[in-house]
């Protein structure tokens, strides 16, 4: 299994568990008793129940005859988008929320840069009981009013990152020092395949439910389960790794990533990792990011919030490393007009964050045959206002 974690959480040279001692027992209790855990009846079953009556899965597999039509291939869209709260990080909040349960937890941290993970979070946490904790830069505070408030409904508590440049980074180590400082009743609940080992692999099996749903869904529609390609954008990773999980192994699917571009590749303006990224430890794991001479991360520009995120998750270093996935960097013009051109062609509106992932179709070209199914991670409410100033609406 070429594309798993080993027992030390490395995916090849990169991954692992790169974390202050303080932390040492909390995070190895996690990695001794996740997998067991995960894989028991009861847990399996609630977890079951959940995402089919309360995220509302299964997704459909939607056959988009215009897009397919237009471009002269097979395009099937992974509905991602009509997951409850909107997107797939509910997928995740779900089981990890579960498994905090089961490891006698009752309060949960986490961070949030756009505000879109700390939603599905304190979703959770509301429907759960829990007590729920997110950090956020001061600037992202106020730059994401609407999420802010959402949370605030659900119940939860938001405490501002006041350091540094008061965005996502300053959230995280703030998140971190919470849980060292409560490490008895508190669990971090991390919202991408990113992070120490076991997050990355953990999240990656509770996002592996979308590219499980493809296979059943294909082999319906098609007559065998494998596409020829599976595409997806890439923040963290964890919608992407949800999408490729059942064909990461199988190379005769060929998984294309779509990182956010931004504005200019040249000038650092972009969040496009596999570009400009350079071996490192971010956030607890071995991983490719952007970073300055010292080694300091680099804040990321993207026009999608959910994908200015300077690294993206080991699996992807080493997926880049091996030749297994294409990578693309997607300007941020050429997102936004896929993004225009679904509502057009297909009558959806997609999350930006998804629009890259769509505008792999004007950047590569495919076999009339092929048969590409696109993860569209989320919809496109949160972001009216971007695409309005964006196309002056
Ligand atoms: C958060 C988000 C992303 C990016 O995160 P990943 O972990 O890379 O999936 C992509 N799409 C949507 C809709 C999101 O909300």
């Amino acid at each position: 299994m070429k594309y798993q974690v080993d027992q030390n959480g490395f995916y090849g040279n990169y991954g692992g568990a790169f974390i202050p001692e303080a932390l040492q027992p909390i995070i190895g209790q996690l990695q001794k008793e996740y997998i067991d855990i995960i894989n028991q009846a009861d847990f399996q079953a609630e977890m079951q129940q959940l995402l089919k009556d309360y995220v509302g899965r299964p997704t459909p597999l939607y056959f988009a005859e215009n897009l397919s039509k237009k471009y002269n291939t097979k395009v099937y869209l992974k509905r991602e988008d009509l997951c409850h709260t909107g997107a797939h990080k509910i997928n995740n909040t779900i089981g990890q929320i579960l498994l905090a349960k089961r490891l006698g937890k009752h309060k949960i941290v986490a961070e949030t840069g756009a505000g879109q993970h700390g939603v599905a979070t304190a979703t959770v946490c509301a429907l759960m009981g829990m007590e729920c904790i997110v950090f956020m830069g001061a600037l992202d505070i106020e730059r994401q009013a609407p999420n802010v408030a959402r949370m605030k409904m659900l119940g939860a508590e938001v405490r501002p990152a006041m350091s540094g440049a008061k965005t996502l980074k300053e959230a995280v180590d703030e998140a971190l020092l919470y849980w060292i400082e409560n490490p008895d009743d508190t669990f971090y609940l991390i919202g991408s395949a990113v992070g120490p080992h076991p997050y990355p692999d953990m999240v990656s099996r509770f996002q592996s439910v979308i590219s499980e749903e493809i296979r059943k869904q294909l082999l319906e529609k098609e007559g065998r389960e494998t596409p020829d390609y599976v595409v997806a954008c890439v923040g963290g990773g964890s919608n992407a790794v949800g999408a490729f999980y059942h064909f990461l192994e199988d190379e005769t699917v060929n998984l294309v990533v779509a990182e956010g571009g931004g504005r200019s590749i040249e000038e650092l303006e972009t969040a496009a990792t596999s570009f400009v990224g350079k071996d490192g430890v971010l956030h607890g794991s071995k991983t490719l990011f952007m970073q300055d001479e010292n080694g300091e991360p680099l804040e990321a520009y993207s026009i999608s919030a959910g994908l200015d995120y300077p690294g993206f998750g080991p699996l992807y270093s080493h997926m880049k490393e091996l030749g297994r996935a294409e990578f693309f960097a997607v300007m941020d013009n050429e997102a936004m007009q896929a993004g225009l051109n679904l509502c057009k062609d297909e009558g959806i509106i997609p999350a930006i964050e998804s629009s890259h992932a769509l505008a792999i179709l004007d950047k590569k070209q495919f076999k009339e045959t092929d048969i590409v199914v696109i993860n569209l991670s989320g919809r496109g409410d949160k972001d009216l206002d971007n695409y309005r100033s964006y196309f002056n609406f």
